[in-house]
């Protein structure tokens, strides 16, 4: 049976990302709403990969039980000083900051399996070069969160250098439940067990497209939101200390005259045209940085690898 696996998705517990002096929540969405979302988008297998954390993928996993149409694999998006890593079917979390290699090492030594994310990206931390030099299992040739042309082009022509070194791989990484089902990838199996299998014999198959910028744009305005509405609780002190919610916990450690310059930015960004405006002004820098790499890529590929026998 041809089945549907998104291998890349983050839950609340993914932490906090930066954006220069922003700081803002990598996701809002809960475990067992990122399980719901799989299923609606009738995914069969839901890898969960928060940033160096595996608890969300943990509770995920323990509520996708009371279904019999989705399986939960458990991974970790690692930092690594390298750049990014997935780690798949691991058992304990693996620390950030070490090096790719050992990285890698210690998702084999949980029999986890290994996946290069967006190996090409130019905004986020990712292997590039390194990625020749490491023992991994598949990467991902189409990452959904890469709306620029140049970062999955890129992974794809590597990929077709390389025939049979790594199973292709389509994810959506991502972080929110209004950007899941767009990316994903298609095996032949029955399970997850089955996907496993299909990775280690390059037999996967990548699918679907980049997230289309008006759901991205929906995903930044729900974070912004319901930011705004857990520091402005917390500024009337009606926001409980909650060790299970990382955000909660997150927001009432920030001083208090930051949570109120956020208020006032969190206004600024919901005041309707800006979100629109900021992505597109983000969409104009990412394909104006895509096309100068683009133009050289030929280049590029030349120098990181000889061209293939015809
Ligand atoms: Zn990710």
């Amino acid at each position: 049976m041809r089945m549907r696996a998104d291998l890349h998705v983050h839950t609340m517990y993914s932490g906090v990302g930066r954006l220069g002096k922003l700081r803002f929540p990598e996701s809002i969405d809960k475990p067992e709403e990122i399980v719901e979302a799989a299923r609606m988008n009738r995914l069969n297998i839901l890898c969960i990969t928060d940033h160096n954390s595996i608890t969300g993928a943990l509770m995920a996993r323990e509520y996708s039980k009371r279904y019999d149409d989705i399986e939960v694999v458990v991974g970790e998006e690692v930092s690594t000083s390298d750049g990014e890593i997935i780690g798949l079917w691991l058992t304990e979390r693996i620390p950030p900051k070490l090096s790719a290699e050992e990285t890698v090492r210690r998702i084999r030594e949980q029999g986890g399996i290994v996946i290069a994310p967006h190996p090409f990206s130019f905004h986020v931390p990712a292997l590039n070069n390194k990625l020749l030099d490491l023992d991994v299992d598949g990467i991902e040739v189409l990452n959904g969160g890469h709306v620029d042309k140049y970062s999955n082009r890129m992974a794809y022509e590597v990929s077709k250098r390389h025939p049979g070194r790594w199973a292709e791989i389509g994810s959506s990484d991502a972080h929110s439940v209004t950007t899941m089902g767009y990316a994903w990838t298609e095996f032949d199996g029955e399970n997850a067990d089955d996907l496993r299998t299909a990775i280690l014999e390059k037999r996967t198959i990548q699918c679907g497209v980049p997230v289309p910028v008006d759901k991205a744009v929906f995903w930044s305005i729900r974070v912004v939101f319901r930011g705004f509405k857990m520091i402005l609780r917390s500024l009337f002190g009606i926001l409980k200390p909650n060790p299970e919610d990382p955000l909660v916990t997150t927001v009432l450690r920030v001083p208090k005259q930051k949570r109120i310059a956020g208020i006032v930015g969190a206004m600024i960004y919901l005041f309707p045209p800006i979100p629109y405006l900021a992505c597109i002004a983000s969409n104009t820098w990412l394909n104006r940085k895509a096309k100068k790499l683009l133009d050289n890529i030929s280049e590029t590929l030349e120098k990181i690898e000889p061209s293939p026998p015809h």
